[in-house]
């Protein structure tokens, strides 16, 4: 591997900042102000965080509504905790839920892509060619990616560079990677630009590796490539590195050559301004857009990313159809599986409350997010969302941050917590 970091820092000098990383605390769930119970039709797209809670949310707001919920897969993988399985630190079917429980409420589940939407005729064709018509549609098909922003990279590289970003085969597929990498290999991360799903959770993932490595395969190291300068709780996760992982995880950030610049699968080459790396795994994590149903539906703009009115999550670009989860602008909210879920539960009152007529209140959101930096030292932030004209704000004076010289107890209480976080939000979502 040529490494040579000398001259760099001051050659690229565009900063970016990091997204806020808060992730809203479960059970907000506002009740919509029904004058009467609602009737009607609503398809949910996407049973990951926000389409299974709002499907949920919506037969729970009002029984008659007839709730579809479409929905490829039959086992959703939950990427939260996937960076403990990717560093061998947790089984990876802890990661894996079904539908049976959400079929159970009374919602009809489709398990089959939705591929076309006529908006003028509330009408969604699914693969095999059945037509669902809706009076109200909800879209939550999380991201994906944008495939030519990176020279080098396409579908067919990530079978052996993965971004283990989405999906459970992607995931399974890092973690092969680097269970089966000799003591001595290198990984190397490489990070994208903001806005993305969960900004944090590179960073997760390189310390959940670091610690793997450390105990496992001391002779390797992690090497971070950010095309950033700046990111989410930088200050907790640099001063745990220092402490935790010297020698084996490295940072470079964007000031220092740290944007990819192209990739080589067949030699799985990754190349920076300054760099030429040849690692044993490449973790290539790419630029990111919403779900491609956001195009089929035209409810993206050309940033990319969905308009969406934040009382209602009702699309700015199509009446009737509501956008949610990750590929929805919400503005100082993270894309994260809780942000999904709040979003998806304010979205559901406000759908139910719409069928019968009413309008729907303006919501605050309560948020808290934990990144795990070793099994039993983790980091959280916290806040409230109000919506502030098109997006949502944080409430001044509402966030909180672990302390950067926390001591150790509170760090493995913080860790407990996040373990507790995940069982309590899969089992409202799924169980
Ligand atoms: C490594 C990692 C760690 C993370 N850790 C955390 C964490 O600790 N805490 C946290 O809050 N968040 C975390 N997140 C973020 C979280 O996973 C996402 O923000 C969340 O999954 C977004 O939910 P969503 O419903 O918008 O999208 P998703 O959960 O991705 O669900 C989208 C669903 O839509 C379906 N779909 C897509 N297109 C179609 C179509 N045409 N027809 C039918 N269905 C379709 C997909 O199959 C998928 O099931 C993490 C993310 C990653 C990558």
């Amino acid at each position: 591997m040529k490494k040579d970091r000398a001259t760099r820092r001051d050659v690229l000098k565009t900063a970016m900042a990091a997204s806020a990383a808060i992730f809203p605390l479960p059970g907000f769930f506002p009740s919509p102000a029904l004058a009467q119970a609602a009737k009607g039709r609503v398809v949910v797209i996407g049973g990951g965080f926000g389409g299974a809670t709002c499907a949920r949310a919506l037969k729970r707001a009002d029984a008659k509504l007839a709730v579809t919920l479409v929905e490829p897969n039959r086992v959703y993988t939950a990427c939260p905790m996937s960076n403990a399985a990717i560093a061998g630190l947790r089984y990876l079917t802890l990661q894996e839920f079904r539908y049976n429980r959400i079929a159970a409420e009374g919602i009809e589940m489709v398990y089959a892509p939705a591929e076309t939407i006529d908006s003028a005729a509330r009408a969604v064709t699914v693969g095999g060619g059945q037509r669902l018509e809706y009076d109200r549609l909800v879209l939550a098909p999380g991201i994906d990616f944008l495939w030519d922003a990176l020279p080098g990279y396409s579908r067919e590289a990530a079978a052996s560079m993965p971004h283990a970003w989405t999906g459970g085969d992607q995931i399974a597929l890092l973690t092969r990677q680097i269970a089966s990498m000799d003591d001595g290999g290198v990984v190397v991360i490489s990070v994208p630009v903001t806005p993305a799903r969960c900004p944090p959770a590179p960073y997760e993932r390189a310390s959940l590796i670091a610690h793997m490595l450390k105990t496992r395969k001391p002779r390797s190291k992690v090497i971070v490539l950010d095309a950033k300068d700046e990111f989410t709780m930088q200050r907790q996760f640099q001063s745990a590195w220092k402490q935790l992982y010297p020698g084996v995880l490295e940072y470079v950030s964007l000031s220092d050559g740290g944007v990819v610049t192209s990739v080589e699968a067949a030699t799985r080459t990754v190349t920076t301004d300054f760099d030429k790396y040849t690692p044993a795994v490449a973790n290539i994590i790419p630029r990111q857009i919403a779900g491609q149903l956001s195009g089929i539906a035209a409810v993206a703009d050309r940033t990319g990313w969905c308009p969406v009115d934040p009382i209602t999550f009702e699309s700015r670009l199509q009446p009737n159809i509501h956008v949610i989860g990750d590929a929805a602008i919400a503005g100082a909210m993270p894309r994260s599986a809780s942000a999904a879920m709040s979003q998806a539960k304010i979205c559901a009152a406000a759908v139910a409350t719409l069928l019968a007529g009413n309008s729907p209140s303006t919501p605050t959101l309560t948020s808290s997010c934990f990144s795990l930096v070793a099994p039993d030292y983790a980091i959280s932030q916290s806040g409230q969302y109000r919506p502030a004209g098109d997006v949502y704000t944080e409430v001044e004076g509402s966030a909180g941050i672990s302390p950067v010289d926390a001591p150790r107890e509170l760090r493995a209480k913080e860790a407990r917590d996040a373990e507790a976080w995940f069982f309590t939000t899969t089992t409202e979502v799924f169980g």
